[in-house]
């Protein structure tokens, strides 16, 4: 099995506390992505480790110390900057995102919902104007395919026409893209 392969099939992210705006990000395009909170490296470490994860982090002194982990550490200080930095490196694999698959805040998976069971839980214009709905199995929040999917939409638009850009060093004026996610 290639390099490429492995990230392929397993391509699993945890992300360290400097990262938020990242991890929000690479859920929005569909990567299944911790976001550690702490700041116990070796818990970061063992989370990685049992659940497969490449770990991102910011922390240069991390990879020197384990050098059989996936770590890739990055040196952007700007989210976009930072995707950015993984595509350069290799690590994104645009072909494969399924975007909308994850909830932002929490990670967990979305699923298609019949549309009567989102009645009463969305605002009832909402209700009227929209057709598909989909579920956070975890936190059950709702999103359709308006305003919320409408914006999540347009930056991994945004985010995909990075990759087309492809890795040329990045422009300034995409530095921006992630600004409007919020943190926690
Ligand atoms: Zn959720």
């Amino acid at each position: 099995m290639e390099q490429g392969d492995f990230f392929k099939e397993t391509m699993k992210f945890i992300a360290d506390r400097t990262l938020g705006k990242l991890a929000k990000g690479l859920r929005m395009l569909g990567y299944d992505t911790v976001y550690y909170r702490g700041d116990d490296f070796h818990q970061l470490i063992h989370i990685a480790r049992q659940e497969g994860r490449i770990l991102v982090t910011r922390n240069t002194k991390l990879a020197l110390r384990r050098p059989k982990d996936h770590i890739i550490t990055l040196t952007e200080n700007h989210p976009s900057r930072q995707l950015e930095e993984l595509i350069r490196k290799g690590k994104l694999s645009f072909n494969d995102e399924v975007p909308f698959t994850r909830c932002i805040p929490c990670n967990g998976p979305l699923e298609d919902i019949p549309r009567d069971q989102a009645e009463g839980k969305v605002p009832d214009f909402i209700f009227h104007q929209q057709k598909d709905f989909f579920h956070c199995r975890r936190c059950d929040k709702i999103y359709w395919q308006g305003s919320h999917l409408g914006n999540m939409q347009k930056r991994v638009k945004e985010l995909l026409h990075i990759k087309s850009e492809n890795r040329n060093s990045g422009e300034a004026s995409r530095r921006d893209q992630f600004e409007t996610i919020s943190n926690d």
